[in-house]
């Protein structure tokens, strides 16, 4: 069978060199040694039923995981094997499914939505998809909702209100499991997080806030963070015990 791929070709322009926010970014810069870093990426194109809501995510502009980051999430599944993971920002139920597609029938997924009509819509497509055992959609804002949330997770998805990461991080992060990991879409926004020449002024609050979310998850001494500038941009951080390793380094 011949596998068909989609070639994109991304101009990515690097940070401004006195604006060290971003190590990734520095890392284009070292290894580009010019303005304009170009990067050229393989996507095989998905089929069947995730095919299908991918167009009409396009269609509807509903912001569902870049392709780019999926792959990259389904190899990081693969590997890590999660069976409970908690989402916030569920929209159509994209990326639920496609999790519910890696991890299979053992897969236990809670994911959280406020808008009436993406809820509507992932509830279909769940139930369609066959995974209405699998993924259950908490309805109403994350704020409250994650509260009520019983129980660990071997990974989190942050995929939902930009401007409000650290309070989704501190109301989750005591439910993901050491060796867990949290998964922050999103994180450079359109590269304006990364460049303040990208930056439009209405959004200026939601960049600041997005920043100190990556500054802290940078630094925190129990995760180990890696944020990579593939879609949207998104954060990998592996969670360490809370209460040291067992070297007692840090
Ligand atoms: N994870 C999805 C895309 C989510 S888009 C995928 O990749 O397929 C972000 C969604 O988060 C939107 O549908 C929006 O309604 C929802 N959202 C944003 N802030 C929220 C909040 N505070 N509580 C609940 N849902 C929220
Ligand atoms: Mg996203």
């Amino acid at each position: 069978m011949t596998r068909k791929f989609r070639l994109s070709l991304k101009i990515t322009v690097e940070a401004n060199p006195y604006y060290y926010y971003l190590n990734t970014i520095k890392h284009l810069k070292m290894s580009s040694g010019g303005v304009i870093t170009q990067m050229l990426t393989l996507v095989p194109i998905k089929e069947g039923f995730l095919k299908d809501l991918e167009i009409y995510a396009e269609e509807n502009s509903v912001p569902i995981i870049h392709k780019e980051v999926s792959d990259l999430l389904k190899v990081l599944l693969k590997v890590q094997k999660p069976k409970r993971i908690l989402e916030v920002g569920c929209a159509i139920g994209y990326s639920s499914i496609f999790f519910a597609t890696i991890i299979g029938k053992d897969a236990d997924i809670i994911t959280v939505e406020r808008n009436e009509k993406m809820i509507e819509k992932a509830k279909e497509n769940i139930k369609l998809a066959g995974f209405d055992n699998n993924i259950t959609i908490l309805e109403g804002d994350a704020e409250e909702k994650l509260s009520q949330v019983q129980g660990e997770f071997d990974l989190i998805f942050i995929d939902a209100a930009k401007g409000q990461y650290k309070l989704f991080f501190d109301l989750v992060i005591d439910k993901l499991k050491d060796g867990g990991l949290l998964v922050s879409d999103n994180i450079l926004y359109k590269g304006m997080v990364a460049h303040d020449d990208f930056v439009v002024r209405r959004k200026k609050t939601i960049v600041k806030r997005m920043r100190n979310y990556l500054d802290y998850i940078c630094n925190c001494d129990y995760l180990s963070t890696s944020l990579v500038p593939i879609g949207d941009g998104v954060a990998l951080s592996y969670k360490e015990s809370k209460r040291g390793d067992v070297d007692g380094i840090k």
